[in-house]
């Protein structure tokens, strides 16, 4: 086994040499020198173009450049963490992109959008949102999610599904109207000026304490059920589409409805918090509330090993740790293989699942730290909705007037055009 390994090496060296020397000194017969030695040029000649002809699919999925097969379902982490502010690290959100186009995301954690962002897919990708619990690190988004997602493009309103709550005003109805309460001042200021129809959510908010279909269009069918997490109202949630089963924890200690209604999935999502050492040690916790929270709010890791082992997913996820970059994944995955010897991965930031009756590839998802919102449609403002600023305020405007008509001069004509068309007067320069 050493040997192979010893003359594998001394191949691929060779190879990386060879198209240095070609490209530097043209030169196939000077004799190559590597970290190993001489290697005989002829052992080394590449008939492959090392640019387009990879010999394989790509390892990492380029964000937004594959269509999936009709049997084909995508799972991506969009947020892989808890509540804890991390830039590596996004709070707990899931999307579920199916072979018939629909798509699905699974709570929207703080911190969460700009991984949407990255993707550079069409914003109605992210218009359905189920919601497990009315925690910042499984809903902390949905107000950037309300206003940035509208601003990027998306053309119809949001609809959120989530649980009720031990009494009315603790469900997600609730919730969602304070937020949309909270974003009146931002609502009116561009109300008049912008297309508007998409700023909405539209809310279906259901018992928390039943095992019931939430959800049920265009062949796709959603279940949620009770999670034992803290207090009343936390649920999770499975998919089922052509075949295909994804079930999703949430926050949840382990319980007798996960491992009833989960039975049978393709991919299991479920918590996994990190291990009370850790919460002890790296996270400054008295022994005695790791040891509370651990086991009474979530689910340690040799636990959801156990949960595992019962449901024998065709892939088995752990989500909900604080990543640091470090060891944290193998300490988790550590945990969980001291019971489970099956499919598993830690899920990290931007980790993606393809998933058809044959095979599940996992990848890590590349894509880019920069991107513009896309076109919403023809729809116009509501010009009987805009209100101005006062008087006093306006009047106040430093005069800027030669520079304003130095930039439209300077504007492509048929911008120009377009401006001195259909801009009021009194917004133009004189
Ligand atoms: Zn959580
Ligand atoms: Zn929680």
């Amino acid at each position: 086994m050493r040997s192979r390994m010893h003359r594998k090496w001394i191949v691929l060296s060779g190879i990386i040499v060879c198209v240095i020397n070609l490209n530097l000194t043209a030169d196939p017969d000077a004799n190559l020198r590597t970290p190993l030695g001489i290697v005989d040029p002829a052992n080394s000649n590449s008939s492959h173009n090392p640019i387009t002809e990879l010999g394989h699919e790509r390892s990492f999925y380029l964000a937004g450049s594959e269509e999936l097969g009709e049997n084909e379902m995508r799972v991506i982490a969009l947020g892989s963490g808890m509540p804890q502010i991390q830039r590596n690290q996004a709070s707990a959100c899931w999307l579920v992109e199916l072979g018939n186009g629909d798509s699905f995301i699974f709570d929207i954690g703080s911190g969460c959008t700009p991984n949407m962002s990255m993707l550079e897919i069409p914003w109605d990708t992210f218009t359905k949102v189920f919601i497990t619990h009315l925690h910042s690190d499984h809903f902390g988004d949905l107000p950037t999610l309300l206003a940035g997602g509208w601003q990027m493009g998306r053309s119809v309103p949001l609809e959120v599904w989530g649980p009720s709550g031990l009494t009315p005003e603790l469900g997600t109805e609730a919730a969602i109207e304070h937020l949309l309460g909270m974003f009146r001042w931002e609502f009116v200021s561009k109300s008049g000026r912008a297309p508007m129809s998409s700023y909405a959510i539209k809310v279906h908010e259901f018992d928390y304490t039943k095992e019931q279909v939430v959800y049920d269009r265009n062949g796709v069918v959603i279940r949620s059920w009770p999670a034992v997490h803290v207090m009343d109202g936390p649920v999770s949630y499975s998919l089922e589409w052509n075949g295909l089963k994804f079930s999703y924890s949430g926050d949840t200690t382990a319980n007798n409805f996960f491992l009833e209604n989960a039975k049978n999935s393709d991919i299991v999502v479920h918590e996994c918090s990190d291990p009370i050492e850790v919460l002890i040690e790296s996270r400054s916790w008295p022994p005695e509330a790791a040891w509370m929270i651990a086991t009474s709010a979530h689910t340690q890791p040799a636990i959801a090993g156990q949960v595992f082992n019962v449901l024998k997913p065709r892939m088995a996820v752990c989500f909900h740790y604080v990543d640091n970059g470090l060891d944290s994944r193998q300490k988790l995955s550590a945990g969980v293989r001291e019971i489970y010897q099956g499919p598993f991965s830690v899920a990290e930031d931007l980790m993606v699942w393809n998933i058809t009756p044959e095979t599940i590839r996992v990848r890590k998802v590349i894509g880019g730290n920069y991107a513009f919102s896309l076109p919403r449609g023809n729809e116009l403002p509501d010009k009987s909705k805009l209100v101005r600023a006062s008087d006093w305020l306006e009047k106040e405007r430093m005069d800027a007037s030669e520079v304003y008509r130095h930039v439209l001069e300077n504007l492509d004509p048929a911008y120009r055009k377009q401006i001195l068309e259909k801009v009021p007067k009194n917004m133009l320069p004189e």
